[in-house]
């Protein structure tokens, strides 16, 4: 810190860009635009604004005692205040790991560089796999099928995007990606048991087994691991900062860590990295998404200007997490926040679903489009706990948005019914689909 309390500020990362979008990735590999758009701001830029922002840098060890991060080149940096956000890795099936330094064009995506591996593979690649049912990997199967690559997706059961959505919004999505982009999908209990390749070390096919020992190839010239990532905390850990259940960094809500049992009022920790607790079930568990994330900072530069300037007023809390998600998946929107009906089940909690289908705009008004939705109620208090949307419509962000908010602020399926909504024929039905669903789980 500079006398005066203004701040010198040092960004670490490993990789060379910027600023980037990693969120903007799947696009550049479906060809929307190259991958160098997705980076934001270059590292030149926040050095111009005196940031000292140093790419392919990597912290091996931190001292939150001597306040100092030790580098891999040796150097040692002194702090006042520590930020720790070092994102999240992928899980790979036991196979997957054992062959993965052997076997080339299989790639995980986590960043840029492997969106650059991808890409690369993909050029003259006849035949994709990809292992995953997340939104990373469903948007990666429409990468592959949009450059004319027969696309496997290998997931598990009971359908797509289960952390956002039930089996029955799932499977309007599978048949649409199935029906326009003939992606193949295995939705069973199987797992990737070796990858085959040939003289040159390019893989060429996958094994894959199922629980009853069955197996089957499948040709594939490009693969891509998407089936979920865990908090990347070595660094964290070997400090001596506490990690909770779901394997995230533990924090209060200023966004401090803990070390022995005790919060560090000068080390936070956000992202991926970091545990949060779940406005629903009250639990602990990962966010792992950039809207969570861009709350966490703000958070956290409240409660360091608060720290310096003793100003108490700037001090800011992250509260439990709604987790609002929105992905275009090929031409489809798919949205969700809250819980679904299986986190329901298995937290004990009784719910009233209402589903229906509608239009976006007048049924008589060129280019309406379906919109699937699905609202599940507390069966108690009748309270929104989760919303799921699937369409072709636009307008599911801020759907998704709206519901968050109604979630948040208590909203009962009565009072979804009740609410005055804006309405123009050319923008809106008069009775919305939400209303609809809100109808419908009321009489379930
Ligand atoms: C392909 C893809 C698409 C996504 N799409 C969306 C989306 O549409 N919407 C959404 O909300 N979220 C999306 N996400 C998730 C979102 O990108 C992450 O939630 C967000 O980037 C997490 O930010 P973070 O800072 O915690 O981690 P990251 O953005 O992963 O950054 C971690 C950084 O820490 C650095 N690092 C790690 N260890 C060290 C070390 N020892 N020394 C120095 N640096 C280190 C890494 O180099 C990296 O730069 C997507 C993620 C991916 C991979």
């Amino acid at each position: 810190m500079q006398p005066g309390g203004k701040l010198e500020i040092t960004l670490l990362k490993k990789e060379r860009s910027g600023w980037l979008s990693t969120c903007g990735l799947p696009f550049a590999l479906q060809g929307i635009y190259d991958i160098e758009t997705t980076e934001i701001t270059k590292a030149e830029e926040f050095l111009k604004q005196g940031v000292d922002f140093r790419t392919q840098t990597e912290a091996v060890e931190l001292n939150t005692d001597e306040k100092s991060v030790r580098l891999r080149s040796g150097e040692e940096l002194r702090y006042d205040f520590l930020v720790i956000a070092t994102g999240r890795t992928p899980v790979l099936p036991k196979a997957v790991e054992d062959a993965m330094n052997n076997v080339k064009r299989v790639h995980t995506f986590s960043n840029e560089e492997d969106a650059e591996q991808i890409y690369a593979s993909m050029r003259d690649a006849k035949n994709g796999f990809v292992r995953g049912r997340g939104i990373i990997a469903l948007q990666t199967a429409v990468a592959f099928a949009k450059r004319g690559i027969k696309t496997t997706v290998l997931g598990g059961p009971p359908s797509l995007l289960p952390s956002m959505l039930d089996a029955d919004m799932g499977d309007i999505l599978k048949e649409y990606l199935e029906r326009n982009y003939d992606i193949r999908f295995i939705l069973e209990r199987k797992e990737i048991k070796a990858l085959n390749a040939d003289a040159e070390g390019n893989v060429r096919s996958v094994l894959v087994e199922g629980a009853d020992g069955e197996e089957e190839e499948i040709p594939a010239d490009v693969v891509v691991i998407a089936r979920g990532f865990r908090p990347n905390t070595e660094l964290a850990r070997s400090a001596g900062i506490e990690t909770g259940e779901s394997g995230g960094i533990i924090t209060d809500k200023a966004m401090h860590v803990r070390k022995k049992g005790k919060f560090l009022r000068d080390v936070f920790a956000l992202g991926d990295c970091v545990e949060v607790v779940d406005a629903i079930t009250h639990k602990r568990r990962l966010a792992q998404l950039a809207s969570a994330v861009l709350v966490q900072a703000r958070v956290i530069a409240d409660n360091i200007v608060s720290e310096i300037s003793g100003e108490v007023r700037a001090y800011s809390t992250y509260e439990p997490c709604i987790s609002p998600t929105v992905a275009a998946i090929g031409g489809m929107l798919v949205g969700s926040v809250g819980i679904t009906s299986e986190e329901a089940r298995r937290n004990g909690i009784k719910v009233l679903a209402g589903k229906a289908q509608k239009v976006s705009k007048a049924r008589y008004f060129p280019g309406a489009e379906k919109i699937n939705a699905k609202l599940l109620f507390d069966a108690h208090s009748e309270r929104l706990l989760g919303a799921q949307i699937v369409s072709s419509a636009e307008g599911v962000a801020e759907r998704i948005n709206e519901l968050s908010l109604a979630i948040k602020f208590g909203m009962t399926a009565k009072e979804i019914c009740m609410n005055e909504r804006c309405y123009d024929p050319s923008l809106a039905l008069l009775k919305d689909v939400f209303v609809d669903a809100a109808e419908n789980a009321l009489k379930a």
